[in-house]
């Protein structure tokens, strides 16, 4: 009984001073979140070393293996659709599709996990714009993750945001683009994340980029979402579609060819 009571009381004691500790934590002044803006995740040094790549071909680089699933053979985008389930809209034309900025992003009608992507695309040669509003797109992965696309050559920008940065994230080693008007290759081995029962994960994405055969991404973790602002979400899915960007900058659209995936 005197336990209880000793208990009791002490339960007492705590429960008044929490309250006292409540109030003066509410007179307390503590500095405001300040607003986040695109610029404070975004970073210019150290720029990565320019590495020439091999030449160019005015042919496919590859095409597609025996395993592949074929998401575009230069005839058309029926294996592609708008993020509603429309119809992809884009233009294809000589073996190649180039974005329509008028119908906004497509994506695979098929969801994928952990793959072996190879996609070709090409900067216009008459291309305008500087730094990120100059032939931006990108790839998507699971719908969640950019693999930035842009026109690196002679324009800088960010190094978290240049071709083959995993955007706003994580800069490629080195800078391997080819002129615009030439076709450059990306070859994406991508394993998905495996999350715990509380949405984290208990593995997170990893993705390896490899542009016109020299290595950007080398299993690199991939930190949860692209946000343009702000840090990057761990947010629970499941398989997902390739995505491809329809950027809003006023240059002229950017044209992909030869687009296959081996699932892993
Ligand atoms: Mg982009």
């Amino acid at each position: 009984m005197k336990q209880k009571n000793f208990i009791s009381k002490a339960l007492c004691a705590l429960l008044a001073c929490a309250a006292c500790t409540g109030v003066s934590a509410q007179q307390k002044e503590y500095p405001k979140q300040e607003q986040m803006r695109p610029g404070m995740s975004e970073y210019w040094t150290p720029q990565p070393k320019i590495v020439t790549p091999g030449e160019a071909s005015e042919r496919a680089a590859v095409s597609a293996p025996s395993d592949a699933i074929v998401l575009f053979d230069g005839k058309d985008l029926s294996a592609w659709e708008s993020p509603k389930g429309e119809p992809a809209r884009w233009i294809v034309k000589d073996g190649a599709f180039t974005v329509d900025k008028k119908t906004g992003d497509i994506q695979t009608k098929q969801k994928f996990e952990n793959y072996q992507l190879h996609i070709e695309w090409r900067i216009p040669e008459n291309i305008t714009g500087t730094n990120q509003g100059r032939g931006n797109s990108g790839v998507f992965m699971q719908g969640q993750y950019e693999i930035q696309i842009l026109d690196c050559y002679n324009n800088e920008t960010y190094v978290n945001g240049q071709t083959g940065s995993v955007y706003k994230q994580t800069p490629p080693l080195v800078n391997a683009m080819r002129k615009p008007g030439e076709w450059n290759v990306y070859d994406i081995i991508y394993s998905a994340p495996i999350f715990k029962e509380d949405g984290t994960y208990r593995i997170p994405p990893y993705v390896t980029v490899i542009q016109n055969g020299v290595l950007l991404q080398n299993h690199t973790a991939i930190l949860g979402t692209t946000e343009y602002i702000g840090f990057p979400k761990v947010v629970k899915h499941g398989a997902g579609p390739i995505s491809l960007q329809s950027h809003g900058d006023p240059s002229p659209a950017i044209s992909f060819r030869n687009v296959w995936i081996r699932e892993l």
